[in-house]
Formats: C-alpha cells, structure tokens, sequence
C-alpha cells in the first residue's frame, strides 16, 4: 500500500498529472455520450421525454395516448383553435364548457386533468410532436454567472433533429404550420396591420378595418345611445402614441350594412369555391377506397399467376393434376375478372355520388348562408368568423364634404370591390333647421311677427328640428322658437325691417305729428294712424310725410266724424290713398 505525500514535489506532480488526465477522459467520455446521443437523436431513436397524448408502446414506438379522454380531449382542443383562432379564446372555450386539460406526470402513469391555462395552450400549440414530428435540440442550456442553467430557444433551422411523419398525431404538418402563423399574426404589436380574432363586439369589421388614411388597423369603440348600442371605427393609434390628432372615426352602422349586403350577395361564387373544397375531400376520400380495392385486384391477379405457373410446371402427360389445376387457374382467373369488375362499378358509383353530392351540398349552402347571415339570433362572433372565409380586409376612407364613406373590400381570392356608405348625420345636423325652412321665415318676416309666422308654419305642416328627439315628435314652432331661429341665422329682425321701410317709434311719430302719445293711440283706435306690430306687443307707426293729418281739437268735431268723413273721401277718390293718413 503506497500513498502520496502532497508535500514531496514528485507526488505532487503525479497527483497532478493524473487530475489532469482523468479530467480529459471525464471529456471523452462525456462527449461520446453526447456524440451518441445525437446520433440517436438525428436517426429519430432517441427517446425523449413525450408531451401528454403521445406514449411508447412495449416495443418502444410512439403512440397515441391509450386513454380515451386524453385522446379526444386534445383533439378537441386542436379543433376548437382551428375555430376560434385564438390560444386565449381556446382557453376561455374550455372555461366555459368547464372541460378539463390532462396533464401527464413524467416517468409516470398518472394523469391529472387541471384547468387549461393559456401557457399550456401555446405550449400545446407550439408543440411539433403533436403534429407526428420528431424533434429534438428545439432548446439548449446556457449556463448563466451564477451557475443557472438557464434554456434558450433554437431557431428552427438550427434544430438537431426534425423529422416529419416520425409518428402518429394529432394534427397535419400544414395545420400545425397554419397554427403558428395564426399565433405568430395575433401576437404581432399595434402598429402593424393585423387581422385580430373575431371577438363577440357588434362591430362586423373588427380586425378587418384598415384605414385608408394611414394604413393602419382601426380599433373600435362601443357607445350606448338612446339605448342603442352603436360601434365606431377609430385609428387612434397615433394619437395614443405620439399625440397626433385621431386619424378617422367612422360610424359602423352603414358600414357594417354595406358589407354585409355585399357578402351576403357574394356568397355564391364562395360556396362554389366551398364546394370544391368539399369534391376534393370526398376524392380523396374515395381514392383511399379505390387504393384498397386496388389491392384486392393485385391479390386476384397474383392468385391467378400463380395458378397459372403451377399448370404450366406440371407434367402435360398426368392429366388428373393437370386438369385439377387448369380448373384452379380458371377459378383464380374468374375470380380476377370479378375483382377488377368491382373495381370499375365502384369507381362508377362514386363519381355519381361525388357529383350529386356536390350540386345538393351547393344548393343548401347558398341558401343557408344566407338565412343565417340574417338570422338575429346569431351571434356576431359566428357572423365575424363567416365573413373572415371570405373577406381579407376592408379599407375605409371617410369623405366629410360629401357626407360619405369609401368601402374597398378586399376578398380573400384577390378580388376587390369598392361600396359607397353614407355617413349618419351628427346629433346637430339631424336636428338643425332646413334651409328651406329658413328661407321661407326670412321671407315672412317682412310682412309677419314671429308669433304669426310660428302658427303659419304650425298650419303647414312644417315641424321644428328637434322633433327628431326621441319622445319630441309633438313639439311646435312658437314665437320664441321663430325669433330664436331667426336670431342664431342672422336674420334681420322685423322691427329692423319695418324701421328700414320709415317706420317711427311711438314718440318719434308723437313729435312728428305734434300730438301727445296718448293722443297717438286714441288716433291710431280709430284709424287715422296706421301702426304694425313687431311682436306681439309693441308697434311702429307709420307717418308719411306728405300729408300729415292734422292736429285738430274740437268737441264740435269729433274723432269719430273725421274718420268717417275720410273714409267716404277715400272710397270717392279712385287712386290709391295713403293709408291710415288723414286728408
Ligand atoms: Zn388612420
């Protein structure tokens, strides 16, 4: 038994030395391990940990999971997000539903099913095995300062193994490949134009309004108005961000009812694309069955080769086994016969089925879409997610001088259309006077009071503006309303316009007639003056100055007679007199 003493040189040297080279083999080792892990690992051998739904079986494949409820619980799950588009929504489906997620625990058997929560759904989503893919070195590990070991994420072409169709799964190739780039648009940020998921708001165009303006995304407000609920469209997004005015705002109503007249007329040529859809499923479908009866011809024929060798390769002269076999190939060869004729008849029916199928699925599509396009019952979201088949997206530009909107509509094979919306009237507008209205109380003024052009107008039939209101259908013109409307539209008031004609005050009119004001109004009683009202309760006189009557004072003389005697002047005299004036 020798030990070393650290103490002496030469031991410590050895103990040195061979730190050093069991440090390098540790490497070595290390690395063939590695080197034949991944080597596993690119071949598709290596057995990795797999996510819940996939097993391997006694003979080491992977195969679906055996339970049931795993099975068709992630099936749903796949289903659902190729429904709602959305990893949150999937989640909230599942919420709803009250449907549970399962969960296998590692290196166990046991699986619990737990609420399914949006990391588990992205995983899931994310998840290439689920598509049958074998993958492996999607991570790598670096380790940090303070001896984490911390992952990171490869790019995909930097993964070590990606195999497709390794394994069964749950989803296509080109599904999973659909997902990402569904998830990959619904996590892009606000200023770049995304289609968003259709959400259960009102708003038909949600996540498919871009503005015309600045090309961004609208987003929407809701409002509630005389218990109505009424959607805009609004491109905010630089005001939010940089303070610059809102872009657009667009009512949605007419919008909405352009667009969805538009798809609703539209349908057919879509549900002829459906259709073909639909033909190539059921082709395909088809093709699968032909592959098998294929098979049963190519077993028929092998049957009858063999039989036929067999005759060939007996001796001529032993008739017995030749007969025997002579019989056996013409049953093979009948047999044969029979399989290809099968064969044939098959693929006969299955086209008259395919193209009954076809004008029967075509027919009742067009007419379903569009009762349920205008079914009320419907909900929005189900309306949103019809319209994102067809529709790619809408571009509004909203025209104020002509009150309208431009709808281009861009349809998902390319095709664009452009629609014209008119924008509703804002709250003023829809109550604010017609010109035409106006007009007639400017010329009604010059010879009527307010309170007298408000009872022609009542006599009319013409309405106030606000009797658009809600619960104000009843109301009127008045005095107060007329002179208002007269007043706020710069209208010349009506004792401007009676002064303008020469009309005097009731003191001017009393000085120019040298008579006391009382006096003025006992001559106007009886008519020797004329006065016109310029409301309904002070007047203007009019006093020509040609013939002013003449102030007069006498018991002998009444006011009475004078009138009288002017009056029998006036009728006597054929050119018109200057009314209201005494002669
Ligand atoms: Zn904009």
């Amino acid at each position: 038994m020798c030990s070393y003493n650290p103490a002496s040189f030469n031991d410590r040297l050895l103990l040195g030395l061979k730190g050093t080279v069991s440090e390098a083999e540790l490497h070595v080792i290390k690395a063939r391990l590695r080197g034949g892990i991944l080597n596993k690992a690119r071949r598709g051998e290596y057995r990795c940990p797999l996510p819940t739904g996939f097993v391997y079986d006694e003979l080491g494949n992977v195969v679906l999971d055996p339970d049931l409820q795993v099975r068709e619980t992630i099936a749903y799950f796949f289903e659902t997000f190729s429904r709602v588009g959305s990893a949150s929504q999937t989640v909230r489906v599942f919420k709803k539903e009250g449907l549970r997620f399962p969960s296998r625990m590692r290196n166990e058997k046991l699986i619990t099913f737990q609420p399914l929560t949006a990391s588990t759904a992205l995983r899931t989503l994310n998840n290439p095995r689920y598509a049958g893919t074998y993958v492996y070195g999607r991570r790598y590990y670096r380790r940090t300062a303070d001896g984490k070991n911390v992952p990171r994420k490869r790019e995909r072409d930097d993964w070590l193994a990606c195999i497709p169709d390794a394994h069964p799964g749950y989803i296509t190739g080109e599904q999973f490949q659909q997902n990402l780039k569904i998830l990959e648009i619904n996590g892009r940020g606000y200023e770049v134009a995304r289609a968003s998921p259709p959400r259960e708001g009102a708003a038909l165009l949600q996540g498919r309004a871009v503005c015309g303006l600045c090309g961004r995304h609208f987003r929407l407000r809701y409002a509630t108005r005389r218990g109505r609920q009424e959607a805009w469209y609004i491109c905010d997004r630089a005001q939010g961000t940089r303070g610059e005015p809102c872009c657009q705002s667009i009512a949605g109503a007419p919008i909405d009812e352009a667009v969805g007249a538009l798809v609703a007329a539209m349908v057919t040529p879509t549900a002829v694309e459906l259709a073909l859809e639909i033909r190539r499923e059921i082709e395909a479908r088809h093709d699968e069955a032909d592959r098998l009866r294929l098979r049963a011809v190519e077993r028929a024929q092998y049957a009858a080769d063999l039989a036929q060798r067999r005759f060939m390769l007996v001796d001529p002269s032993n008739r017995l086994v030749a007969n025997t076999l002579e019989y056996e190939w013409n049953d093979k060869l009948r047999t044969l016969a029979n399989a290809r004729e099968e064969r044939e008849r098959s693929q006969q029916q299955d086209r008259l089925a395919l193209d009954d199928a076809i004008r029967d699925r075509l027919i009742a599509m067009t007419a379903d879409f569009k009762t349920l396009w205008r079914d009320q019952s419907l909900p929005n979201r189900e309306r949103k997610r019809l319209l994102a088949y067809i529709v790619e997206d809408v571009t509004l530009v909203k025209l104020p001088e002509e009150g309208t909107t431009r709808i281009h509509v861009r349809f998902k094979a390319g095709r664009t259309e452009t629609l014209m919306a008119q924008n509703p009237k804002s709250s003023a507008q829809q109550v604010k006077t017609r010109p035409e209205v106006l007009e007639l109380v400017d010329k009604l003024l010059d010879s009527h009071t307010c309170s007298e052009i408000a009872d022609i107008l009542n006599n009319q039939g013409i309405r106030p503006g606000g009797c658009v209101r809600p619960g104000k259908a009843d109301i009127r013109f008045t005095a107060l309303r007329v002179s208002y409307l007269a007043q706020r539209n710069g209208l010349r008031t009506r004792r401007d316009r009676l002064r303008d004609r020469g009309m005097l005050t009731r003191p001017e009119a009393a000085v120019r007639l040298g008579i006391h004001e009382a006096t003025l109004a006992s001559w106007v009683r009886h008519g020797l003056v004329t006065r016109h009202a310029y409301n309904d309760y002070a007047y203007l006189y009019e006093v020509s100055d040609s013939s002013l009557p003449a102030k007069h004072c006498s018991r002998w003389d009444r006011l009475t007679d004078r009138v009288a005697r002017m009056q029998a002047a006036q009728e006597s005299r054929p050119s018109h007199p200057i009314k209201g004036v005494v002669v």
